[in-house]
């Protein structure tokens, strides 16, 4: 599939539910409110879906939410989707997920063919954690992360950059990825979603600032280095460990965007800071024993994937560019 920029699209993300068991301040309100279960695709429509894709050459399928992994019975989601990689059909099966449950499902992940997980861990401190989670236990996460690292997956870390929050713990969020050996990404705040109150310019730290001051103490040598996301990676030179900034907000990656967003209603999302959208769920179920109208769909939507985002966040702009949370679309 190639869009009207020319650019390849070959990765899939798919927002397998809307739901988790956590309430991070940047990502959801306290409250919120929660699509009625039959809204969502089912396991086999999400399956079904993510074979159509790669039929049409995508080789990247990333599981993200909401959290992947409290879905009811992912784990068969994900067993059927190890055929792809076994037929060579797919390179690679990967989650994002906040790690509450891999002490639970590291083994069945690695036994599916998942050879790699991103967690989202934002800080060190169980306090801050707890501050920032809402909802989270550290205490679970670092279990669970030491059970993905035990059943051999290779873990990266992703941190969301937050303004007096995490800024200063940088250095021993580096430290602790260098022990281990988990490269670290870096990601600034976008506004997406009502999050409760006026907090989002309060959270915004832009990377080039935090880039700077990690610089006073560590040594960033450049790397080509390309996971095919918009990251862009320096190896610490002091860890050997690689620590990737992703920066929506302050550098613009669209140029080499290479990929499309499902969400659990099977609506399909061709940017993260776009509205436009397409609906394959009718399309789905309207062609339950034929795939063909629904690869028409798809290409017809990746013929309208826009040219970039239109973020901004100033003292004008404190609102959300975008309505949905960061969780419909799975980040
Ligand atoms: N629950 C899983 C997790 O936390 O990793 C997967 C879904 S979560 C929406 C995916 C990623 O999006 C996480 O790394 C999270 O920190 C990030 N995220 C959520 N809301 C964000 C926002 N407004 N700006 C930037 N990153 C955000
Ligand atoms: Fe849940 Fe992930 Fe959003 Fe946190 S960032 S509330 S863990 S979906």
């Amino acid at each position: 599939m190639v869009d009207p920029f020319g650019r390849g699209i070959n990765y899939l993300r798919v927002s397998v539910t809307d739901r988790c068991d956590f309430r991070c301040v940047y990502c959801m309100a306290e409250q919120m409110t929660f699509l009625p279960k039959k809204e969502l695709l089912t396991l086999e429509e999400l399956d079904r879906l993510c074979t159509v894709f790669i039929g049409l050459g995508v080789k990247k399928l990333r599981l993200t939410g909401g959290e992947p992994l409290v879905r009811r019975n992912i784990m068969a989601l994900i067993n059927g989707l190890g055929r792809h990689l076994r037929s060579g059909a797919l390179d690679e099966l990967t989650l994002t997920t906040n790690g509450s449950q891999l002490e639970k499902f590291s083994g069945e992940l690695v036994s599916a063919g998942v050879r790699r997980v991103n967690v989202s861990v934002d800080t060190l401190d169980p306090d801050k954690f707890a501050a920032i989670t809402r909802w989270g236990r550290f205490d679970q996460v670092m279990a669970g992360i030491e059970a993905a690292r035990e059943a051999g997956l290779q873990v990266k870390i992703n941190a969301v950059a937050l303004k007096d929050q995490t800024e200063h713990e940088i250095d021993d969020m580096i430290r602790w990825c260098g022990r281990r050996g988990f490269d670290l990404t870096l990601i600034e705040t976008m506004p997406m979603g009502d999050i409760g109150g006026e907090e989002r310019l309060d959270q915004y730290l832009p990377l080039s600032d935090l880039r700077r001051r990690i610089e006073e103490r560590w040594t960033l040598d450049e790397t080509s280095y390309r996971t095919g996301g918009p990251a862009r990676y320096a190896t610490i030179r002091e860890t050997g460990t690689r620590l990737g900034f992703i920066t929506p907000m302050t550098h613009n990656f669209c140029e080499s965007c290479n990929r499309v967003r499902l969400t659990c209603t099977g609506m399909l999302y061709m940017c993260l800071g776009q509205d436009d959208s397409a609906d394959l769920r009718d399309v789905l179920r309207a062609n339950p024993d034929d795939d063909a109208p629904v690869v028409t769909a798809v290409e017809e939507a990746i013929g309208r994937k826009p040219k970039g985002h239109d973020f901004l966040i100033d003292r004008d702009h404190t609102g959300p560019a975008v309505k949905r949370h960061m969780s419909v679309t799975g980040g």
